[in-house]
């Protein structure tokens, strides 16, 4: 690569956002496998097939996420042992499976990565948190302070603890920690 483009590929990336810079770009239409184009179409640069002669549409992944608390009003979290955001603290949780509601993929998951089984209380609150990976998330906070069980790190998670709110760890999401703030500070 000559100097001259390297001075411009610099530019060009650094237009670009941290998150657009990791995302994996869809190539293939997922009905007939024509190679899709980018297109200006209602209202937004879409991509499109100019087989179907449809957009596809792309939207942000719904997740559900726990602030499950002890007799001592500690927070659990789980640290993660895999991308995005590894070896940092979350609330547990997950992205929904098709069928599952919000409540029930919280609990799954809470089982997967923690071992507990858990009550749901109350819904903390709905945000959408940027993501590396999936560029917008959209995630669903519950909160539970009844559970059944011994903390064990399972499905994508190394470590589970309890911390006070004035301990806490760095945590993974923004999401996360507006739920954190709302169940301590609300
Ligand atoms: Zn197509």
């Amino acid at each position: 690569m000559n100097g001259r483009n390297r001075s411009l590929q610099t530019r060009e990336l650094k237009g670009i956002s941290t998150i657009r810079m990791n995302l994996r770009k869809k190539k293939f239409c997922h009905y007939c496998r024509n190679v899709l184009i980018e297109k200006f179409f209602e209202g937004r640069l879409r991509l499109f097939c100019q087989r179907c002669n449809e957009p596809i549409y792309e939207n942000p992944i719904p997740a559900s996420c726990l602030v499950v608390t002890d007799s001592t009003d500690r927070v659990l979290l789980v640290r993660r042992s895999v991308e995005p955001k590894k070896g940092f603290w979350c609330l547990p949780g997950g992205f929904m499976e098709l069928g599952e509601t919000p409540e029930t993929a919280a609990l799954r998951e809470l089982k997967e990565e923690t071992g507990l089984d858990g009550q749901i209380e109350m819904l903390l609150g709905v945000y959408s948190n940027p993501s590396q990976l999936y560029h917008t998330v959209l995630m669903v906070g519950y909160l539970i302070n009844t559970y059944s069980g011994i903390p064990i790190a399972g499905d994508d998670a190394d470590e589970v603890a309890f911390f006070h709110y004035d301990e806490l760890p760095e945590i993974a999401f923004e999401s996360h920690m507006k739920f954190i703030k709302m169940y301590y500070l609300a």
